[in-house]
């Protein structure tokens, strides 16, 4: 064999162990452990500007409850109630960032997602619970897990429902502020209206 062949055939062994050992690393890798905080997400059913926030309900399905009266008519309801059975999967109907998990009388269990532009406020509620790994900073988007259907808060026993708002943000608006919009056009195919 000649001096030049014996290096190549030198090299060819060197990258041989090279790659060798690169495999024999490769399983040996650390593994992602613990919680899921964004679990695998269904394609969430987008006829409007919004995806609807339901799992298994459909736009047709939608009904408008906008402006519908409530607590014996000293208030409009500012929102739209979607009627689904206890623990069905509530789902992002739009990116954003979790702002607020709130427990209030009215709405139970709640949570607040703001937009990226912080321009939209998404407010649901009457969660019979937050999903597994559920907190304030959470990255969402359209099909994120946020929760399960309940009827916590002022729903009434066994009315299972979400209650699912969208409020207009100005500058320097908290969660629990902003100008209430009808969601039941950004769910139902008529477009946003920015
Ligand atoms: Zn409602």
């Amino acid at each position: 064999m000649t001096r030049l062949g014996g290096s190549i055939l030198a090299l060819i062994v060197l990258a041989a162990i090279a790659f060798a050992s690169m495999l024999s690393f490769g399983p040996s890798r650390p593994r992602a452990v613990g919680p899921v905080t964004e679990p695998v997400i269904e394609p969430p059913a987008t006829t409007g500007a919004l995806a609807i926030p339901v799992a298994g309900v459909s736009a047709d399905q939608l009904s408008d409850t906008w402006g519908d009266s409530r607590a014996g008519g000293s208030r409009a309801h500012e929102a739209i109630d979607i009627m689904s059975p206890g623990g069905t999967p509530v789902r992002a109907a739009a990116a954003g960032q979790v702002e607020k998990l709130f427990q209030s009388d009215a709405g139970g269990t709640t949570l607040y997602v703001r937009s990226p532009d912080r321009r939209w406020s998404y407010y649901y509620a009457h969660l019979a619970g937050y999903a597994p790994g559920m907190h304030e900073g959470l990255i969402v988007r359209p099909g994120t897990l946020l929760g399960f259907v309940g009827d916590t808060g002022n729903a009434g026993a066994g009315n299972t429902h979400l209650h699912f708002g969208v409020s207009r943000m100005a500058p320097g608006d908290q969660w629990h502020e902003g100008q209430p919009v009808n969601p039941y056009p950004l769910l139902a195919g008529k477009g946003h209206d920015r």
